[in-house]
Protein backbone atom coordinates (compact mmCIF):
# COMPACT_ATOMS: atom_id res chain seq x y z
CA UNK A 1 0.00 0.00 0.00
CA UNK A 2 1.13 3.40 -1.00
CA UNK A 3 0.59 4.83 2.49
CA UNK A 4 1.65 8.25 3.69
CA UNK A 5 1.53 10.45 0.23
CA UNK A 6 2.10 13.65 -0.21
CA UNK A 7 -0.95 15.65 -1.24
CA UNK A 8 -1.04 16.70 -4.96
CA UNK A 9 -3.50 17.84 -7.68
CA UNK A 10 -1.18 15.87 -10.33
CA UNK A 11 -2.42 13.28 -11.31
CA UNK A 12 -1.03 9.67 -10.12
CA UNK A 13 1.31 8.84 -12.88
CA UNK A 14 2.91 5.35 -14.36
CA UNK A 15 1.55 2.03 -13.07
CA UNK A 16 -0.69 3.59 -10.31
CA UNK A 17 -2.09 5.80 -12.81
CA UNK A 18 -3.52 3.05 -14.86
CA UNK A 19 -4.61 1.44 -12.27
CA UNK A 20 -7.09 3.81 -11.09
CA UNK A 21 -9.26 2.97 -14.02
CA UNK A 22 -8.74 -0.69 -13.29
CA UNK A 23 -9.56 -0.72 -9.79
CA UNK A 24 -12.92 1.51 -10.99
CA UNK A 25 -13.94 -1.11 -13.27
CA UNK A 26 -13.70 -4.30 -11.46
CA UNK A 27 -14.98 -2.78 -8.77
CA UNK A 28 -18.04 -2.00 -10.79
CA UNK A 29 -18.13 -5.19 -12.64
CA UNK A 30 -18.91 -7.04 -8.78
CA UNK A 31 -20.43 -4.44 -7.38
CA UNK A 32 -22.36 -2.17 -9.90
CA UNK A 33 -26.17 -1.19 -8.47
CA UNK A 34 -29.04 -2.28 -10.63
CA UNK A 35 -30.87 0.17 -11.76
CA UNK A 36 -34.04 0.73 -14.00
CA UNK A 37 -32.16 2.54 -16.93
CA UNK A 38 -29.10 0.47 -16.83
CA UNK A 39 -28.34 -2.28 -19.20
CA UNK A 40 -25.70 -4.49 -18.32
CA UNK A 41 -26.22 -6.40 -21.32
CA UNK A 42 -26.41 -4.87 -25.04
CA UNK A 43 -26.40 -1.41 -26.24
CA UNK A 44 -27.54 0.97 -24.14
CA UNK A 45 -31.03 3.15 -24.99
CA UNK A 46 -29.74 6.40 -25.29
CA UNK A 47 -33.44 7.46 -25.02
CA UNK A 48 -33.76 5.82 -21.43
CA UNK A 49 -30.14 6.74 -20.58
CA UNK A 50 -30.91 10.76 -21.71
CA UNK A 51 -34.70 10.18 -19.96
CA UNK A 52 -32.86 8.97 -16.25
CA UNK A 53 -30.27 11.65 -16.91
CA UNK A 54 -32.88 14.60 -17.07
CA UNK A 55 -34.66 13.23 -14.08
CA UNK A 56 -31.58 12.37 -12.03
CA UNK A 57 -30.69 16.27 -12.17
CA UNK A 58 -30.60 17.57 -8.52
CA UNK A 59 -32.70 14.52 -7.77
CA UNK A 60 -32.24 11.22 -6.06
CA UNK A 61 -32.28 7.69 -7.52
CA UNK A 62 -34.90 6.70 -5.45
CA UNK A 63 -36.93 9.38 -5.97
CA UNK A 64 -36.56 9.19 -10.16
CA UNK A 65 -36.83 5.08 -9.86
CA UNK A 66 -40.85 5.24 -9.74
CA UNK A 67 -41.18 8.48 -12.18
CA UNK A 68 -38.58 6.45 -14.94
CA UNK A 69 -40.78 3.46 -15.08
CA UNK A 70 -43.90 5.54 -14.93
CA UNK A 71 -42.56 7.56 -18.27
CA UNK A 72 -41.40 4.54 -19.84
CA UNK A 73 -44.73 2.38 -19.42
CA UNK A 74 -46.23 5.64 -20.65
CA UNK A 75 -43.81 6.07 -23.69
CA UNK A 76 -41.69 3.37 -24.35
CA UNK A 77 -39.69 5.80 -27.09
CA UNK A 78 -38.61 9.12 -27.59
CA UNK A 79 -41.85 9.74 -30.64
CA UNK A 80 -44.19 8.56 -28.10
CA UNK A 81 -43.24 11.19 -25.58
CA UNK A 82 -42.92 13.72 -28.19
CA UNK A 83 -46.74 13.25 -28.87
CA UNK A 84 -47.89 13.14 -25.70
CA UNK A 85 -49.80 16.13 -24.47
CA UNK A 86 -47.75 18.84 -22.89
CA UNK A 87 -50.09 18.84 -19.56
CA UNK A 88 -50.12 14.80 -19.49
CA UNK A 89 -46.33 14.99 -19.23
CA UNK A 90 -46.49 17.87 -16.69
CA UNK A 91 -49.10 15.62 -14.35
CA UNK A 92 -46.72 12.47 -14.48
CA UNK A 93 -43.60 14.54 -13.55
CA UNK A 94 -45.65 16.61 -10.29
CA UNK A 95 -43.85 15.68 -7.56
CA UNK A 96 -40.14 15.28 -8.98
CA UNK A 97 -39.67 18.91 -8.74
CA UNK A 98 -37.57 21.27 -11.03
CA UNK A 99 -40.61 21.78 -13.47
CA UNK A 100 -38.59 23.20 -16.11
CA UNK A 101 -37.10 20.39 -16.66
CA UNK A 102 -40.66 19.05 -17.77
CA UNK A 103 -40.75 21.61 -20.54
CA UNK A 104 -37.80 21.05 -21.98
CA UNK A 105 -38.29 16.99 -21.54
CA UNK A 106 -40.81 17.66 -24.15
CA UNK A 107 -39.32 20.06 -26.62
CA UNK A 108 -36.08 18.09 -26.66
CA UNK A 109 -38.39 14.53 -27.55
CA UNK A 110 -39.86 16.97 -30.06
CA UNK A 111 -36.89 17.81 -31.95
CA UNK A 112 -35.16 14.22 -31.55
CA UNK A 113 -37.90 12.90 -33.01
CA UNK A 114 -38.63 15.43 -36.07
CA UNK A 115 -35.19 17.07 -36.52
CA UNK A 116 -32.91 13.41 -35.93
CA UNK A 117 -35.72 10.57 -36.94
CA UNK A 118 -35.86 9.82 -33.69
CA UNK A 119 -32.14 9.48 -32.90
CA UNK A 120 -29.74 10.77 -30.33
CA UNK A 121 -26.89 12.61 -31.25
CA UNK A 122 -24.14 10.62 -30.10
CA UNK A 123 -21.31 14.16 -29.42
CA UNK A 124 -21.27 15.95 -26.64
CA UNK A 125 -21.18 19.00 -29.24
CA UNK A 126 -24.31 17.87 -30.44
CA UNK A 127 -26.18 16.99 -27.26
CA UNK A 128 -25.46 20.32 -25.83
CA UNK A 129 -27.43 22.36 -27.90
CA UNK A 130 -31.25 20.41 -27.04
CA UNK A 131 -33.04 22.09 -24.51
CA UNK A 132 -32.50 20.68 -21.19
CA UNK A 133 -29.16 19.17 -21.50
CA UNK A 134 -25.97 20.80 -19.75
CA UNK A 135 -22.40 20.32 -20.01
CA UNK A 136 -22.76 17.09 -17.14
CA UNK A 137 -25.87 15.69 -19.06
CA UNK A 138 -24.28 15.76 -22.61
CA UNK A 139 -21.29 14.50 -21.37
CA UNK A 140 -22.89 11.30 -19.07
CA UNK A 141 -25.09 10.48 -22.24
CA UNK A 142 -22.03 10.62 -24.81
CA UNK A 143 -20.38 8.46 -22.43
CA UNK A 144 -23.05 5.88 -21.25
CA UNK A 145 -25.32 5.68 -24.32
CA UNK A 146 -22.38 5.94 -26.88
CA UNK A 147 -19.38 4.86 -24.72
CA UNK A 148 -17.36 7.74 -25.96
CA UNK A 149 -14.80 8.71 -23.35
CA UNK A 150 -16.19 12.22 -22.14
CA UNK A 151 -15.91 13.14 -18.50
CA UNK A 152 -19.12 13.79 -16.72
CA UNK A 153 -18.11 15.62 -13.36
CA UNK A 154 -20.98 15.91 -11.11
CA UNK A 155 -21.08 16.02 -6.96
CA UNK A 156 -19.86 12.64 -6.60
CA UNK A 157 -16.80 12.79 -8.93
CA UNK A 158 -15.57 16.33 -7.33
CA UNK A 159 -15.89 14.45 -4.35
CA UNK A 160 -14.17 11.51 -5.08
CA UNK A 161 -11.47 13.62 -7.10
CA UNK A 162 -10.93 16.30 -3.75
CA UNK A 163 -10.73 13.05 -1.69
CA UNK A 164 -7.71 10.96 -3.19
CA UNK A 165 -5.66 14.02 -4.19
CA UNK A 166 -6.59 15.42 -1.32
CA UNK A 167 -7.82 18.89 -2.59
CA UNK A 168 -7.93 21.46 0.09
CA UNK A 169 -9.28 24.53 -2.06
CA UNK A 170 -12.95 24.89 -1.15
CA UNK A 171 -15.15 24.48 -3.98
CA UNK A 172 -16.52 26.43 -6.47
CA UNK A 173 -12.84 27.43 -6.98
CA UNK A 174 -11.40 23.42 -6.91
CA UNK A 175 -14.12 22.82 -9.75
CA UNK A 176 -11.70 23.41 -12.66
CA UNK A 177 -8.46 21.57 -11.07
CA UNK A 178 -10.94 18.48 -10.05
CA UNK A 179 -12.73 18.58 -13.03
CA UNK A 180 -8.94 18.27 -14.77
CA UNK A 181 -7.89 15.04 -12.69
CA UNK A 182 -11.33 13.38 -13.42
CA UNK A 183 -10.22 13.87 -17.23
CA UNK A 184 -7.20 12.50 -16.47
CA UNK A 185 -8.23 9.44 -15.58
CA UNK A 186 -11.03 8.54 -18.12
CA UNK A 187 -9.74 5.51 -19.52
CA UNK A 188 -9.71 6.81 -23.22
CA UNK A 189 -8.03 4.64 -25.71
CA UNK A 190 -6.53 2.30 -22.85
CA UNK A 191 -10.02 0.21 -22.92
CA UNK A 192 -12.98 0.69 -24.39
CA UNK A 193 -15.53 0.65 -20.91
CA UNK A 194 -16.30 4.76 -20.74
CA UNK A 195 -19.72 3.91 -20.29
CA UNK A 196 -18.91 1.57 -17.61
CA UNK A 197 -16.21 3.56 -16.29
CA UNK A 198 -18.23 6.59 -15.73
CA UNK A 199 -21.24 4.45 -13.98
CA UNK A 200 -18.37 2.94 -11.39
CA UNK A 201 -17.96 6.48 -10.69
CA UNK A 202 -21.48 7.36 -9.67
CA UNK A 203 -21.89 4.04 -7.92
CA UNK A 204 -18.85 4.43 -5.87
CA UNK A 205 -19.68 8.49 -5.04
CA UNK A 206 -23.33 6.96 -4.07
CA UNK A 207 -22.00 3.96 -2.16
CA UNK A 208 -18.81 4.06 -0.58
CA UNK A 209 -17.22 7.32 -1.33
CA UNK A 210 -20.42 8.69 0.55
CA UNK A 211 -20.37 12.81 1.82
CA UNK A 212 -20.87 11.94 5.44
CA UNK A 213 -19.28 8.50 6.46
CA UNK A 214 -16.91 7.25 3.45
CA UNK A 215 -16.19 3.33 3.87
CA UNK A 216 -12.76 3.54 2.75
CA UNK A 217 -12.14 0.28 4.61
CA UNK A 218 -14.31 -1.80 1.87
CA UNK A 219 -13.20 1.04 -1.13
CA UNK A 220 -11.48 0.07 -4.47
CA UNK A 221 -9.71 3.16 -4.63
CA UNK A 222 -8.51 3.01 -0.90
CA UNK A 223 -4.85 1.97 -1.67
CA UNK A 224 -3.52 5.34 -2.97
CA UNK A 225 -6.06 7.58 -1.87
CA UNK A 226 -4.53 10.54 -0.15
CA UNK A 227 -7.00 12.15 1.90
CA UNK A 228 -7.60 8.17 3.71
CA UNK A 229 -3.30 7.92 3.29
CA UNK A 230 -2.55 10.99 4.74
CA UNK A 231 -4.73 11.21 7.81
CA UNK A 232 -7.14 13.99 6.63
CA UNK A 233 -10.33 13.22 7.31
CA UNK A 234 -12.17 11.90 3.93
CA UNK A 235 -15.62 13.77 5.34
CA UNK A 236 -14.25 17.07 5.62
CA UNK A 237 -13.82 17.23 1.78
CA UNK A 238 -14.36 18.88 -1.08
CA UNK A 239 -13.99 22.26 1.14
CA UNK A 240 -17.05 24.56 0.48
CA UNK A 241 -17.14 28.41 0.30
CA UNK A 242 -19.85 29.39 3.06
CA UNK A 243 -23.10 29.71 1.04
CA UNK A 244 -24.66 33.25 2.64
CA UNK A 245 -28.26 32.01 3.66
CA UNK A 246 -31.05 31.53 1.27
CA UNK A 247 -33.48 34.89 1.25
CA UNK A 248 -36.57 34.26 2.61
CA UNK A 249 -40.24 35.21 0.67
CA UNK A 250 -43.79 34.81 2.27
CA UNK A 251 -47.08 34.95 0.55
CA UNK A 252 -50.49 33.43 1.17
CA UNK A 253 -52.17 30.27 -0.82
CA UNK A 254 -55.80 29.90 -0.81
CA UNK A 255 -58.46 27.14 -0.69
CA UNK A 256 -61.04 28.71 -2.46
CA UNK A 257 -64.40 26.33 -2.17
CA UNK A 258 -67.69 26.42 -3.59
CA UNK A 259 -71.20 24.97 -2.65
CA UNK A 260 -70.50 22.04 -4.68
CA UNK A 261 -67.66 21.58 -2.76
CA UNK A 262 -65.08 21.99 -5.36
CA UNK A 263 -61.91 23.74 -4.88
CA UNK A 264 -60.29 26.44 -7.04
CA UNK A 265 -56.39 25.64 -8.97
CA UNK A 266 -55.28 27.08 -11.99
CA UNK A 267 -52.28 26.58 -13.99
CA UNK A 268 -49.14 28.37 -13.20
CA UNK A 269 -47.92 30.86 -16.51
CA UNK A 270 -45.57 28.85 -18.56
CA UNK A 271 -42.90 30.38 -17.83
CA UNK A 272 -41.46 31.16 -14.10
CA UNK A 273 -41.16 28.77 -10.93
CA UNK A 274 -43.35 25.67 -11.27
CA UNK A 275 -44.31 27.17 -14.51
CA UNK A 276 -47.26 24.96 -16.31
CA UNK A 277 -48.05 22.82 -13.21
CA UNK A 278 -51.43 22.64 -12.08
CA UNK A 279 -51.63 24.87 -8.39
CA UNK A 280 -53.73 25.90 -5.66
CA UNK A 281 -53.79 29.78 -5.85
CA UNK A 282 -51.44 32.20 -4.06
CA UNK A 283 -50.45 35.39 -3.55
CA UNK A 284 -47.35 36.88 -5.17
CA UNK A 285 -44.39 35.73 -3.43
CA UNK A 286 -42.53 38.72 -1.44
CA UNK A 287 -40.13 39.31 1.06
CA UNK A 288 -42.90 41.18 3.28
CA UNK A 289 -46.01 39.66 3.31
CA UNK A 290 -47.71 41.04 -0.24
CA UNK A 291 -51.42 42.25 -1.10
CA UNK A 292 -53.47 39.68 -2.41
CA UNK A 293 -54.70 39.03 -6.01
CA UNK A 294 -57.83 41.56 -7.10
CA UNK A 295 -60.08 38.91 -7.90
CA UNK A 296 -60.15 38.13 -3.67
CA UNK A 297 -62.08 39.93 -1.48
CA UNK A 298 -59.62 40.14 1.25
CA UNK A 299 -62.44 40.74 3.89
CA UNK A 300 -63.79 37.62 3.60
CA UNK A 301 -60.76 35.05 3.79
CA UNK A 302 -60.54 33.28 6.88
CA UNK A 303 -57.19 32.10 8.38
CA UNK A 304 -56.09 29.14 8.87
CA UNK A 305 -53.38 26.63 10.50
CA UNK A 306 -51.96 25.31 7.43
CA UNK A 307 -48.62 26.52 6.89
CA UNK A 308 -46.04 25.32 4.37
CA UNK A 309 -42.35 25.58 3.47
CA UNK A 310 -40.90 25.03 0.53
CA UNK A 311 -36.84 25.28 -0.27
CA UNK A 312 -35.93 26.83 -4.16
CA UNK A 313 -32.49 26.80 -5.15
CA UNK A 314 -32.30 30.65 -4.28
CA UNK A 315 -34.98 31.03 -2.01
CA UNK A 316 -36.89 30.18 0.54
CA UNK A 317 -40.93 30.42 0.65
CA UNK A 318 -43.01 30.64 3.82
CA UNK A 319 -46.90 30.13 2.56
CA UNK A 320 -49.45 30.50 5.05
CA UNK A 321 -53.00 29.34 4.15
CA UNK A 322 -55.96 31.34 3.74
CA UNK A 323 -59.69 29.65 3.16
CA UNK A 324 -62.39 31.83 1.29
CA UNK A 325 -65.53 30.67 0.26
CA UNK A 326 -66.50 31.21 -3.46
CA UNK A 327 -68.22 34.39 -2.68
CA UNK A 328 -65.50 36.20 -1.54
CA UNK A 329 -63.79 36.14 -5.20
CA UNK A 330 -65.50 37.82 -8.02
CA UNK A 331 -65.60 34.99 -10.40
CA UNK A 332 -66.13 37.50 -13.91
CA UNK A 333 -63.04 39.18 -12.79
CA UNK A 334 -60.57 35.62 -12.45
CA UNK A 335 -57.55 36.10 -13.90
CA UNK A 336 -57.71 33.92 -16.77
CA UNK A 337 -59.50 30.55 -18.35
CA UNK A 338 -56.55 29.06 -16.87
CA UNK A 339 -58.49 28.66 -13.39
CA UNK A 340 -60.75 25.88 -13.08
CA UNK A 341 -63.23 23.99 -10.24
CA UNK A 342 -62.27 20.90 -9.49
CA UNK A 343 -64.10 18.41 -6.84
CA UNK A 344 -62.26 18.06 -3.32
CA UNK A 345 -61.87 14.21 -3.13
CA UNK A 346 -60.09 14.93 -6.62
CA UNK A 347 -57.48 17.87 -6.07
CA UNK A 348 -54.55 15.26 -4.83
CA UNK A 349 -55.36 13.11 -8.58
CA UNK A 350 -54.25 16.85 -10.22
CA UNK A 351 -50.42 16.47 -10.65
CA UNK A 352 -49.88 19.21 -8.12
CA UNK A 353 -46.04 19.84 -7.09
CA UNK A 354 -44.60 18.70 -3.51
CA UNK A 355 -45.48 22.76 -2.36
CA UNK A 356 -49.08 22.24 -3.49
CA UNK A 357 -49.25 18.66 -2.18
CA UNK A 358 -48.35 19.41 1.23
CA UNK A 359 -50.81 22.45 1.33
CA UNK A 360 -53.68 20.77 -0.07
CA UNK A 361 -53.39 17.82 2.67
CA UNK A 362 -53.30 20.30 5.10
CA UNK A 363 -56.12 22.11 4.09
CA UNK A 364 -58.52 18.68 3.65
CA UNK A 365 -57.53 17.89 7.38
CA UNK A 366 -57.86 21.62 8.70
S1 LIG B 1 -10.57 5.73 0.27
FE1 LIG B 1 -12.23 6.75 1.31
S2 LIG B 1 -11.99 8.92 0.88
FE2 LIG B 1 -10.69 7.80 -0.53
S3 LIG B 1 -11.93 7.61 -2.36
FE3 LIG B 1 -12.25 5.77 -1.15
S4 LIG B 1 -14.04 6.17 0.17
FE4 LIG B 1 -13.33 8.10 -0.70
Amino acid sequence: MMSGRKRSSAPLSGSADGEFALAVLDWYDRHARSLPWRQRDGAPDPYRVWLSEIMLQQTTVAAVTRYFARFTDLWPTVHDLAAAEPTAIMREWAGLGYYARARNLHKCAQIIASEHGGVFPDEVADLIRLPGVGEYTAAAIAAIAFNKPETAVDGNVERIMARFHSIDTPLPAAKKELRALAAHYIPGQRCDRAGDYTQALMDIGATICTPKLPKCEICPLGQHCMARNSGTDPATLPRREKKSPRPRRVGYVYWVTDKAGRVLIHTRPETGLLGGMRALPTSAWESIAPDHPPWIQAALLVGTRVEVRHIFTHFELHLSGLAAPSDSISIPDLPDKSFQWVARDHILAEGLPSLFRKAAMQFLGS
